[in-house]
């Protein structure tokens, strides 16, 4: 990306970008309260998360295993969900990180958005969606808001490749998630390598939890990573220091290359694994923050 592109999107310089453009966070301060969260891991990238009273979904995917094909392209799933939609209850908002992915959503996750209260995802997607699907560009935010609570949702840069691959492979959002304030609580970081991107976020929010996007997926053959391998896990690990990081979409398709196991011996062969929570579909974790 180009210096002043990547400005741009990191809302640096520039009158319009400076509307929503938060402050920099120069220093870490402990937060003077904890949250909980509850996290239920449904298999590749698709998360419940509930917090602050909100109960938020991560890319919805529940096909049951099987092969897609589009163009010369064939891709594999290899394990299905570990909730269904009819048990997971009610859906506050969906934060879809793409929608032009089979991974990220999948036949019965498109149909899944429609019952959602809210659904996030980047203003190009947002635009094929249709329906009240609203995109929202790095660094914009939102506001669900229910019996007197507030959750803030933030978009996050992301780039689903190395350099070079923005057409290619398409616009990606991450997303923050805030309840004192915007993105003090989790990021999610969608389909992204470690990047300035990200490396922004980290400047400007203290996340206490961030999810990552691991896997090291190769859906192009050998050639590169289109998310997070464990070097780019443990950079992200090391600009967010006083985060505990959660590593999904890892397990489940054929061109997934680094399971969560692969990501737990990389975090322990760099005294990080302290601060890595491990999720097992179906089985719900909850976390102080
Ligand atoms: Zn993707």
């Amino acid at each position: 990306m180009k210096r002043r592109e990547f400005l741009k999107i990191a809302g640096v310089g520039g009158a319009a970008s400076a509307v929503t453009a938060p402050a920099v966070a120069t220093t870490w301060r402990a937060p003077m309260t904890s949250f909980e969260t509850t996290l239920t891991l449904i298999g590749g990238p698709t998360v419940l998360i509930q917090i602050g009273g909100f109960r938020l979904l991560t890319d919805p995917t529940f096909d049951a295993p099987g092969s897609y094909q589009r163009a010369a392209v064939t891709r594999v799933k290899t394990t299905g969900p570990a909730v269904t939609p009819e048990k997971l209850g009610p859906i506050d908002a969906v934060l879809l990180s793409h929608d032009h992915h089979i991974d990220n959503l999948d036949l019965s996750g498109r149909a899944f958005l429609p019952h959602a209260g809210r659904v996030f995802t980047t203003p190009v997607g947002a635009e094929r969606l249709g329906q009240t699907v609203q995109g929202l560009a790095p660094w914009d935010s939102a506001r669900l808001d229910a019996d007197g609570r507030s959750l803030h949702v933030t978009a996050t840069p992301a780039r689903h490749g190395p350099p070079g691959i923005e057409d290619a492979m398409g616009e990606v959002a991450g997303f923050l998630l805030g309840l004192e304030a915007p993105g003090d609580a989790i990021y999610v970081t969608g389909d992204t390598v470690w990047y300035e991107g990200v490396a922004e976020v980290a400047k400007r929010f203290q996340p206490r939890l961030v999810i990552l996007f691991a896997g090291a997926a190769k859906p192009r053959g050998p050639s590169f990573c289109a998310t997070m391998d464990n070097n780019d896990a443990i950079e992200t690990a090391n600009a967010f220091p006083h985060s505990r990081i959660v590593g999904i979409h890892n397990e489940g398709w054929t061109h997934i290359t680094e399971s969560q196991a692969d990501l737990a011996q990389g975090f322990a062969m760099l005294g990080l694994v302290s601060r890595l929570q491990l999720l097992e579909p179906g089985q719900p974790v909850r976390l102080t923050l």
